[in-house]
């Protein structure tokens, strides 16, 4: 049992040792859902000659030794003591070779307070693995929460299409519509009569704990909710929403130009087939511009005629191979794409005629290396910095509606303000007392 233990944390630690080291990734437990979520291919072209050296010295001769290794069982006060020993001695020399690299990871902590974390083997492995096991483990523990008793009713219906455009990583701050000076980001917005530019904050920097905060409230779905007041809803996605429209699915990004690549604009022709078969009454769509602004490949998320601030930083490493001009040219890219295509939902809403509401928010924002951050994530419990925390909320309508004025406005004020959009009642049936 214990050499099993120890070889398995050999074999698990020195994959997580190459995957960081080749890729800088940190390992956390979506790291971990991940691996689970690898296919095939996608392994093979994550496997190289590289790996050998890793395979020989990581793998093959600990786990040699672990197998050639006599273990004798003492009585329990003494193997603990002796076991006390060894791990002392293991930690000395582990917090001496800290020591050497202490510049180095003193850098990249810099950079990441969270990622440093998650680079240390092997906790990041265990804790990893447990997050996760725990995490794919929820869903059959929250059925009773996903049960709450409740109804969704239409008060008072009427014709109207309610879009929610979900961003990603997408910052109020290099947004010209907010303000920024550097360049013109948003030449199709500003063009737009009638927007609505408010200032909202993020509060969880994570995709996954982000998305909740805006279409999940006292662990009730926001698309649960419209789809049991008869809302006809649909959720059309680049990447996913994870379990955000557990309750109506959600429909892909498919037959993409660009040689078969899916961008944030291919949800827009599924958003047209949408609209062509409606005629009255209520609708909820939700798109997910999932690739957005999201890093470190910048010019990933957009089609390369969008490549128009250069020179660009085409480096994952980007806190040590990009310069800061590069690094802005790349996200002010990002920026100039969701203007684009932010403006052809609106386009698809106008020409289409359907009465609608149409609010875009970003996730959350996304630290370019100010006070040394970069990317989004802080460990729970730290504030976001303004990067991240500052979102863009900007809202467009075919038809009058009432905004009240706040100086902020937080992502659960959207939750509140799509219901009372659809004038959706919702009511809890309460544990009976006796
Ligand atoms: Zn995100």
């Amino acid at each position: 049992m214990t050499k099993a233990v120890a070889i398995f944390l050999v074999i698990t630690c020195a994959a997580a040792t190459y995957f960081i080291s080749k890729y800088g990734v940190a390992i956390d437990s979506s790291m971990v859902r991940n691996t689970f979520n690898t296919d095939a291919t996608e392994v093979g072209q994550l496997l190289s000659s590289q790996m050998i050296p890793y395979v020989l010295f990581l793998i093959v001769l600990p786990v040699l030794g672990v197998l050639a290794a006599d273990i004798v069982y003492k009585p329990a006060a003494r193997h603990l003591r002796d076991s006390l020993k060894v791990i002392a001695l293991s930690l000395c020399i582990a917090l001496a070779s800290l020591y050497v690299e202490y510049n180095a990871i003193f850098r990249a902590g810099n950079v990441s307070n969270k990622y440093i974390v998650y680079t240390l083997i092997p906790i990041n492995v265990i804790s990893g693995s447990v997050n996760a096991a725990s995490k794919s483990l929820r869903p059959y523990f929250r059925r009773q929460q996903e049960d709450i008793e409740f109804s969704a009713s239409v008060a008072a219906p009427k014709d109207l299409v309610v879009v929610l455009a979900v961003g990603e990583s997408s910052r109020r701050k290099n947004f010209s519509l907010y303000g920024y000076e550097r360049r013109d980001t948003n030449p199709v917005l500003r063009g737009i009569e009638n927007l609505h530019v408010l200032d909202a904050i993020a509060t969880r920097a994570s995709t996954l704990y982000a998305l909740p905060m805006i279409l999940e409230k006292s662990g009730i779905k926001l698309t649960t909710v419209t789809s049991r007041a008869g809302v006809p809803t649909s959720c059309i996605v680049n990447y996913t929403l994870y379990d955000n429209c557990a309750a109506v699915g959600e429909i892909k990004v498919g037959n993409c130009g660009h040689g078969g690549k899916c961008y944030d604009e291919d949800v827009v022709p599924l958003l047209a087939q949408n609209l062509d078969s409606y005629s009255s009454g209520q609708r909820f769509i939700v798109l997910h511009l999932g690739g957005g602004s999201h890093g470190p490949a910048y010019a990933d998320r957009h089609p390369p005629e969008f490549q128009q601030f250069k020179p660009m930083c085409m480096d994952a490493d980007v806190a040590n191979r990009c310069s800061l001009e590069e690094l802005y040219n790349s996200y002010d890219n990002t920026i100039l794409y969701v203007d684009h295509v932010l403006g052809q939902v609106i386009h698809t809403l106008d020409t289409s005629q359907v009465p609608y509401v149409l609010i875009y928010v970003s996730d959350h924002g996304e630290s370019l290396m100010e006070n040394g951050m970069m990317f989004h994530g802080v460990p729970p419990g730290v504030a976001l910095p303004a990067e991240q925390a500052e979102i863009p909320l900007i809202v467009k309508s075919s038809v009058a509606i009432h905004i009240d004025k706040r100086s902020e406005y937080q992502q659960p004020d959207i939750y509140d303000s799509v219901l009372d959009l659809l004038s959706i009642r919702v009511g809890r049936a309460r544990a009976l007392k006796c």
